[in-house]
């Protein structure tokens, strides 16, 4: 499970979250979804310890990781995170992008890398392009390699942002249907999307964030069905 409570984080002097309060339980799909800027990414950030977060708690699987003494790899190994942009190693194979955090993170040797390797590009259905290179697969497939790579290393939770926003739509289904699959194996997922027919469909939870605050959480369809505050009101205007 992750639990943030009042997570607090500033750049200089501009707060960014203001007194986050939010619970992942194991197996739950939390989707998050709000304007640009609201401090989506800045959050997912702080869960995984990308940004320091100013102030607030946040357990992950019961272990407060915002205490100094705290194994930071070790933590982050438990968290696979996928971005927007695929972040994959543009000068190594598919299969080097996979093996290469297992053996040197996880100690795992060549073989049994590549072995996990395989079965999670398989998974994903990319099997055959195992030893491509990032830039000869289209936008959809990457996206799929960097859910494969997360996976590789055993994540007992998965964070996404944004992961089919720089997809051409065409390309979308593929990657959503990944997630879901994840979400159906009992994954314990955060999500910030854009995509409110899997955020409806897949999660068991939808926040939405604006200015840096939960204005509004609870089950999706009740979120996009009936929202209880104005604010989510005119942004969901927008987007559905
Ligand atoms: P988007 O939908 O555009 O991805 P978001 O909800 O993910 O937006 P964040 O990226 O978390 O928003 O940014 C929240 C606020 O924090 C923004 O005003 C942004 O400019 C600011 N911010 C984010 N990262 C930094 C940084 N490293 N330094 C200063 N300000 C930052
Ligand atoms: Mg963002």
């Amino acid at each position: 499970a992750i639990e943030v409570a009042d997570l607090h984080k500033s750049f200089g002097h501009v707060e960014v979250l203001k007194g986050i309060d939010l619970t992942v339980d194991t197996g739950q799909v939390v989707c998050v979804i709000g304007p640009s800027g609201s401090g989506k990414s800045t959050l997912l950030r702080c869960v995984n310890r990308l940004e320091e977060p100013t102030s607030g708690k946040i357990l992950v699987e019961g272990i407060d990781i915002l205490d100094p003494e705290v194994d930071l790899d070790r933590v982050r190994a438990r968290i696979g995170m996928v971005f927007q942009q695929f972040n994959l190693f543009p000068h190594l194979t598919v299969l080097r992008n996979l093996t290469i955090a297992q053996q040197r993170v996880l100690g795992r040797d060549k073989d049994e890398a590549a072995e996990v390797a395989r079965h999670n590009l398989d998974r994903v259905g990319v099997g055959e392009k195992i030893d491509a290179y990032p830039a000869h697969l289209s936008g959809g497939q990457q996206q799929r390699v960097a859910i494969a790579r997360s996976l590789s290393m055993n994540p007992d939770m998965m964070l996404f942002d944004e992961p089919t926003s720089a997809l051409d739509p065409e390309l979308v289904g593929d990657v959503l249907d990944v997630m879901r699959d994840l979400a159906h194996s009992g994954m314990t997922m955060m999500v910030v999307t854009h995509e409110m027919g899997f955020a409806r469909e897949v999660g068991d939870d939808l926040i939405f964030m604006d200015d840096g605050a939960v204005v509004e959480s609870g089950n999706p369809r009740d979120v996009l069905g009936e929202p209880q505050h104005e604010r989510t009101r005119a942004f969901l205007s927008k987007v559905l």
